[in-house]
């Protein structure tokens, strides 16, 4: 029997564009009116984005009027991170930013914060926040100068390792701070909500959803309180992201939200039962290997782990060479192969590099077998060399 000669299990770089993304995406490109003009050509493209903005508010189960449309989840982090908030008319001053050890560069980069004010709160060895060093660095906060403001993902793009947000947003709460929640992996693999989680704000991103790249949105608890703008200019998004909508991305980013929120436990409880499969082979096949956080609350469609003696550089190209797309963690720009900050963070030797298998929506059993064949070959090939080295 003849399969598709390659197998993509890197969904958590970007998923392939599901089709209703598609369809509505093409189907914007032929509207020619701008969403800001009162003519009926205008309207029927305001009509398209507002019809996006409550399938993304229903993503995370919040309020349509407070999803604010980017250009991808790293401009919402860079329109959330800074220091100058306003409380309706009310400047607010947050002095600090806290960020967990293992957040995306996105985040991490600390956005409009000067970097001697971004402060990094470690992880313990199981890759989940330390929060007792989170309330220690909290307890000594100045809030003479300013608020806290901290970010911390909801689960980590590397491990799929679920942090305990909620915990997290009590404390900053008791703190008096804000608390921004990276939710671009969990979204539409967990069921969300802004409010349970306890968030102020969340960045999301259609491109790991099966939208397209290049949108994503900034979602906030309430209208009140907002950060200062990044782009300004004419005052879209009310004043909060100025510039004509992506009209297209948008209608293609509400089209995979929508999709995203159908099903999520049956979609979730599938990867779950695929991944269990893969793993457990993969032990037999190479006993000391480490899958990172296995005994973790994961993401159902992650597993991230390292082979003594691999480097994730030459394993990647290992497994590309055998028609199997993994990933070595974070997709860097430049396309090389960085030392993984999440596995330092937890503690682990980085030169001994990571290797991320991410399933998705159209992950087949015969998918997880030739990822299984190609990783027996892998690490036969690899006892080989040691052997004979
Ligand atoms: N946050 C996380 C956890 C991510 O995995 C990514 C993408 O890799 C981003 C933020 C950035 O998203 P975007 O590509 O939309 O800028």
């Amino acid at each position: 029997m003849s399969r598709k000669a390659r197998t993509y299990l890197d969904w958590n770089a970007t998923a392939p564009i599901l089709p209703v993304a598609r369809e509505a995406i093409l189907a914007a490109l032929d509207l020619v009116g701008n969403p800001s003009s009162v003519h009926g050509e205008g309207r029927a493209a305001r009509t398209i984005i507002e019809a996006a903005r409550r399938d993304v508010a229903a993503l995370v189960q919040a309020e349509p009027a407070n999803v604010v449309f980017t250009s991808g989840a790293t401009e919402a982090a860079n329109l959330v991170l800074t220091p100058d908030f306003r409380m309706g008319r009310t400047p607010l001053k947050m002095s600090l930013l806290y960020v967990s050890a293992i957040e995306h560069p996105a985040v991490r980069e600390g956005g409009r914060f000067a970097k001697g004010d971004v402060s990094e709160i470690p992880v313990t060895s199981d890759g989940v926040l330390d929060v007792a060093a989170l309330s220690r660095a909290l307890e000594v906060h100045d809030r003479e100068t300013g608020l806290p403001l901290v970010a911390v993902m909801l689960a980590n793009n590397e491990t799929g390792i679920v942090q305990p947000v909620r915990d997290v947003a009590e404390l900053v709460h008791r703190h008096g701070g804000l608390l921004l929640v990276d939710a671009v992996q969990a979204a539409g693999r967990m069921k969300l909500s802004i409010a349970e989680l306890g968030a102020d704000f969340l960045i999301l991103s259609a491109h790991k959803l099966g939208g397209p790249k290049g949108a994503g949105a900034l979602v906030s608890r309430g209208e009140v309180l907002m950060p200062a703008p990044l782009i300004r200019g004419g005052g879209q998004e009310k004043g909060h992201r100025s510039g004509t909508e992506n009209l297209p991305a948008i209608a293609g980013f509400g089209a995979a939200a929508k999709f995203a929120c159908a099903d999520i436990e049956m979609r979730s409880e599938r990867l779950e039962t695929l991944r269990a499969r893969m793993e457990e082979r993969m032990v037999e096949l190479a006993p000391g290997m480490t899958i990172h956080g296995r005994a973790q609350e994961r993401l159902a469609n992650t597993c991230f782990f390292s082979l003594p003696g691999l480097k994730s550089e030459t394993g990647q190209i290992a497994f590309d060479l055998e028609g199997v797309a993994i990933s070595a963690g974070s997709a860097c720009s430049s396309g090389k192969v960085g030392e993984s900050h999440v596995l330092t963070a937890m503690g682990f030797d980085a030169g001994l590099g990571g290797l991320r298998v991410s399933l998705g929506t159209d992950t087949a059993e015969a998918d997880i077998d030739h990822f299984l064949s190609a990783f027996e070959r892998v690490v036969s090939r690899r006892r080989q060399g040691v052997a004979a080295a």
